[in-house]
Parts: structure tokens; C-alpha cells; sequence
């Protein structure tokens, strides 16, 4: 990880320009440490995920592996928009762990044009925050997004699109544009912390 940068902006002596630049800018300066419990395996797993969704290679060939296919054990890298959402959503809760259920899926049963065969998708729960204040979170954060409320399932979809969509997922059917997806755009905005594909005035 290149932490080097930021542990010299802290240095007690007079800073030159550049590091005081650093240190305002000392949120995105540094890659987000993602916690994540892999729900299928059991396992464990940190990973270090730039603001814009990039990661080293090493990480990279770790991020592929981890959200592999469960049927095929195919791998494939996920989508730098959707990495870049999963970074932010681990530094609004931090502390947390990210408990993903599914990510990549390119079994028989998925459909042609399933954001999870795309490798846009993951499918996620946080031990300790309430499903609802995850999704409101994404939604009214991010555009160009379709979120998913599963609350049987205890999970959260979220994808990166063209178009925004929302469903709630009950008894075995979608149910588009969900009331709560509307109250949750009318709320007060968040201060803004990440300008990759934030909605349009936030
Ligand atoms: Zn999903």
C-alpha cells in the first residue's frame, strides 16, 4: 500500500505547500481499506481500493478471486465503478465489515443481461447497520445506480448502469420504484466526500 505520502504530512514542522494540499486532500490520498467476510467460505479478507474504484495488481488479482463465480469459478474483474462505490460505502461505515453474498455470476441460471454476469453487481449485508440506512445511502449518493432492497434475504444490490433503478425484492418478485427509494432522494443531501459518479448537485 502507498501510505508514505500521507504519514509525512504529519510531520510537527512547518509544511510546504504541497504537503498542507495533501492533508485537505488526505481523504482521497490514501486508498480505503475494505473489510470484507466472504458469506459463502467463511473467510476473512482486507482489500486497499483507491477512491476511484482502481487497485494495485496484486490486489486486483485478489479482487477477482474473492468475487469469483460460485458456480463456474470463473473469474472476472469487476466493474472500477461499482469497486469505486464498495470503497465508499466501507469509509461511510468505518469499522464495519462488508458481508458479501455475491458478486460475479455467470452460471446457467443467471440471465443474459444480469449485472452480476457483467461484473457490476455485488450483493452485501453490514453486521451492525440496518439494511434500510445502506440502501438509502447508495441511492441517494450515487447516480447511475439500481439498488436492491432484499430484506428477506438480509441483503442490498447495488450495480452501476446507465439509468437509476430501484425494486424491492418480496415473495419472490421485483417490485420496481419502491416508495422508500422516492422519500430517500427528497432527504437533505450528505456532504459530498466522493465526486465519482455522485448524483448532479451533490
Ligand atoms: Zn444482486
Amino acid at each position: 500500500m502507498a501510505m508514505a505520502g500521507f504519514a509525512s504530512a504529519v510531520a510537527p514542522m512547518p509544511l510546504p505547500t504541497e504537503a498542507v494540499a495533501m492533508m485537505v486532500a488526505g481523504h482521497t490520498a490514501t486508498p480505503v481499506e475494505v473489510s470484507l467476510y466472504d458469506e459463502n467460505e467463511y473467510q476473512v479478507g482486507t482489500m486497499a481500493v483507491w477512491r476511484d474504484g482502481s487497485t494495485d495488481e496484486p490486489t486486483t488479482a485478489e479482487v477477482k478471486r474473492m468475487f469469483r463465480c460460485r458456480t463456474t469459478h470463473r473469474q472476472k474483474l469487476i466493474a472500477k465503478k461499482t469497486l469505486a462505490m464498495l470503497a465508499d460505502v466501507a469509509d461511510h461505515y468505518p469499522g464495519k465489515t462488508i458481508e458479501y453474498v455475491s458478486v460475479y455470476r455467470v452460471g446457467g441460471n443467471e440471465s443474459a443481461t444480469s449485472p452480476h454476469r457483467d461484473g457490476r453487481a455485488i450483493d452485501f449485508r453490514i453486521r451492525g447497520v440496518a439494511l434500510k440506512e445502506i440502501r438509502d445511502y447508495v441511492w441517494k449518493t450515487y447516480a447511475n445506480v439500481g439498488v436492491g432492497w432484499y430484506p428477506s434475504e438480509q441483503f442490498i444490490h447495488i450495480d452501476t448502469r446507465p439509468a437509476d433503478m430501484t425494486w424491492t425484492f418480496l415473495h419472490g418478485v421485483n417490485h420496481y420504484h419502491p416508495y422508500w427509494a422516492e422519500l430517500a432522494r427528497q432527504q437533505p443531501q450528505t456532504v459530498a466526500q466522493v465526486t465519482h459518479e455522485r448524483r448532479p448537485g451533490t
